[in-house]
């Protein structure tokens, strides 16, 4: 039997087989330029790429390509071969230190939102060496950045970096006044656990919704759905345990952590989970996942759904993005201290992400902001879209104790001062048991779970790291200027407990009384996608974010219009897939089921007019009424997509989509699902909810 110890990260240019083939000065600049972020200079490039060549050619690649991520929430790669010509006509294997760090790619395809009317087509890819190179399919994968010519980031990686520098700068002026002395860097920790479907390939097939928009846009609700709780951990079937096999190998293979996998709620669907890394590197293995998911569904027959909600009345995907704050010494800034400086620098942390999370909730909703999300968030199975904080009762009572002054715990006699006692020990399993809350404190990390299953996490982590950041600065801007260190602290903590206690919630986040109390304390309840965008581009944010040099002002307003857009695009190749159904496929199959109920009617009759064709008549009555009404809704769903097109406005658009086309959406799939509960099974044209999710 193979072990997975031996060949764990074969397929993966790392450390080790860096140490193999690189000469020992050529591997120390390398590893100079991983760890201190530096440009890598020409001849070592040049070594490392002929070192990496060889080791590919070797595993049978044949083919080298940057891979990146554009804002098409997908990588992107163009592959190139290792081949050149020599002088003798033959030819050589060649790939120059050149080719390895800096590649040019044609950008006027991808989606630069009016980055590019402005500036130039092409666009540039660049190697973020702290991210391994791998092998994928007999192709050398180079894990890059992509920007336009004049700087611009075109992807999610180019801001994710950025926004790992801003935090690094801050928190480690924070760390220096608590002494720290050995550390000299930091880095944020991401852990996502990751949901999705699995159907039979044929039955997708013969989806046009699944096809074209990835979730069924019409279906009625089969006679069992999750309500018996018997998927959620529940015993994997043989075909799903081969195809999980199959990933885990492969993910090993290029040395993504691939660790816990069950069922989850909803039949059909699962989660796996990797070991947390450092969050560039979870960001560029989440997409490797699900780009695996997806391939290796396809050799088992299968289809592998990463959409949020790919079925109405069953659970929609998400995927729980677990973050933390690491120093380069191993220390786990999250983690509770036993020492009081150890606990009064944890709390100051805990603190700064509650700062974060209140001041810029605004942006955390905008960063899991989907038409396909929209399904799920405070639909009474994910998170609410209002942003709120769990800390667990125990946490929670502490910081109330050092908010008031008074002491913590019944038999503590003393005040709990800040950096000068040690905080009392709290059971550790108590802190995770609310599932209902978007931000929760689980042990020594945040689960931010209001991210959906089929985005990057670059954007939320990018955003969580910058706000931090943000935080941070002004925290050490204070405290760097303290007379009494000790006083200030307690003081700064005490102050921000005052003034974000709003943003803790340890109740249940799927209540509706918890909604009216959200507004109440004013937090921002911003429910679909085009309520939250706007918020994108407002003043505190833009600053936010020009300040800590993780977007410009030009590239903010670029991404907003693409987000736009692209919910846009998405909704309105829903409408055109629904009407294409409704009148391709589901009408004519309902009105040649209803000729069938007709002439037998006629034919009974002629037989003797006194059988009974009450059955015949009422379902032929109901279908009749239906059918009309969805006729009427496929001429209103064309006009209203007709109409769309009009105006110019990005944001006039995306709550035109939403107020005037969802609707009618919704009206038609109604009327359709009612009449899949009338006509026959022989004349229903298309795979049922039962058929995909008990199909596997
Ligand atoms: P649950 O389903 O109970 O939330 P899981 O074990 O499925 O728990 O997922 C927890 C995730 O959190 C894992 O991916 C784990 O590696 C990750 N995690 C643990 N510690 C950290 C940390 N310090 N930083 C980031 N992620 C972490
Ligand atoms: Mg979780």
């Amino acid at each position: 039997m193979k072990l997975i110890s031996d060949y764990f990260g074969c397929n993966v240019f790392d450390d080790k087989v860096m140490k193999e083939r690189l000469s020992e000065e050529t591997y120390e600049l390398l590893k100079r330029t991983i760890q201190h972020g530096r440009s890598l200079n020409l001849s070592v490039a040049n070594a490392v790429a002929n070192a990496m060549k060889e080791w590919a050619i070797e595993l049978g690649a044949t083919h080298y390509t940057h891979w990146f991520q554009p804002l098409t929430g997908i990588t992107a790669e163009k592959h190139d071969s290792f081949i050149s010509p020599d002088k003798n006509g033959n030819v050589i294997m060649e790939f120059s230190g050149k080719e390895l760090i800096k590649g040019e790619s044609d950008a006027s395809s991808f989606p630069s939102g009016g980055l590019r009317a402005t500036f130039e087509a092409r666009g540039y890819t660049a190697w973020d060496a702290t991210s391994y190179a791998f092998i994928k399919d007999g192709v050398l994968c180079i894990p890059t950045a992509f920007c336009s010519y004049s700087g611009d980031a075109l992807d999610n990686k180019t801001p994710l970096l950025r926004s790992m520098e801003a935090i690094n700068r801050q928190a480690m002026r924070v760390l220096k006044l608590f002494g720290n002395e050995n550390v000299t860097s930091i880095k944020t920790t991401v852990g996502p656990e990751q949901e999705y479907f699995l159907v039979d390939k044929e039955a997708f097939n013969q989806r046009k919704d699944l096809i074209y928009t990835g979730r069924t846009l019409f279906g009625a609700n089969p006679p069992k759905g999750q309500e018996l709780e018997d998927h959620y951990f529940g015993v994997i079937k043989p075909r799903v345990q081969a195809f999980m096999k199959d990933l885990n190998e492969e993910l090993w293979k290029l040395g993504v952590l691939a660790k816990t996998e069950h069922n989850e709620a909803a039949p059909a669907q699962h989660e796996l989970a990797p070991i947390f890394t450092t969050t560039n590197i979870a960001a560029d293995h989440n997409q490797l996942m699900m780009e695996s998911m997806q391939k290796i569904a396809k050799k088992h027959d299968l289809v592998c759904l990463l959409h949020e909600k790919p079925f109405k009345g069953v659970n929609g995907s998400g995927k729980h993005n677990n973050w933390s704050i690491s120093t380069n010494t191993g220390v786990n800034l999250l983690e509770p201290g036993d020492t009081p400086s150890e606990n009064a620098q944890f709390l100051l942390f805990l603190c700064s992400v509650i700062k974060a999370v209140d001041e810029y909730q605004d942006l955390l909703r905008v960063s899991v902001a989907s038409a396909g999300n929209d399904h799920r968030l405070g639909a009474h199975e994910a998170p609410p879209a209002v942003v709120s904080i769990f800390l667990g009762t125990e946490l929670t009572e502490i910081l109330e104790s050092i908010e008031t002054d008074t002491p913590y715990g019944a038999k503590e006699k003393e005040l709990l001062r800040v950096g000068v006692h040690t905080m009392p020990k709290f059971p550790k399993d108590t802190t995770d048991r609310n599932r209902t809350s978007p931000f929760a404190f689980t042990n020594n990390k945040f689960e931010f779970r209001m991210l959906g299953s089929a985005a990057s996490v670059s954007a939320p982590n990018t955003i969580l790291n910058t706000a931090v950041a943000e935080v941070l600065k002004q925290f050490a801007d204070r405290l760097e200027n303290a007379e009494n260190f000790e006083t200030a602290l307690h003081d700064l903590i005490k102050e921000t407990i005052t003034n974000h206690k709003r943003i803790i919630f340890n109740g249940n986040g799927y209540d509706d009384a918890w909604i009216k109390e959200a507004e109440g304390r004013g937090l921002l309840n911003l429910k679909t996608t085009p309520d939250a965008l706007p918020h994108f581009v407002k003043e505190k944010n833009v600053k936010l974010f020009t300040e800590h040099k993780v977007f410009t002002e030009r590239e903010i307003y670029s991404r907003y219009d693409i987000l736009l857009q692209n919910y846009c695009k998405i909704l309105n190749i829903e409408g055109k897939t629904m009407v294409d159904m409704a009148k391709k496929d589901i009408l004519p199959a309902v009105s040649e089921y209803s000729q069938t109920l007709a002439n037998t009617i006629l034919s009974k009759k002629g037989v003797s007019k006194h059988l009974d064709c009450s059955y015949e008549t009422e379902v032929l009555e109901q279908i009749s009424t239906l059918t009309a009404s969805a006729y009427k809704h496929v001429k209103e769903l064309e006009k209203a997509l007709f109409l769309c097109k009009k105006g110019n406005d990005a944001t006039e658009k995306a709550f035109f989509y939403k107020d005037e086309v969802l609707p009618v959406m919704v009206g038609l799939r109604k009327d359709v699902d009612e009449l899949e509960t009338l006509v026959s099974s022989n004349y229903w044209p298309i795979p049922t909810y039962g058929d995909l999710l008990f199909g596997v």
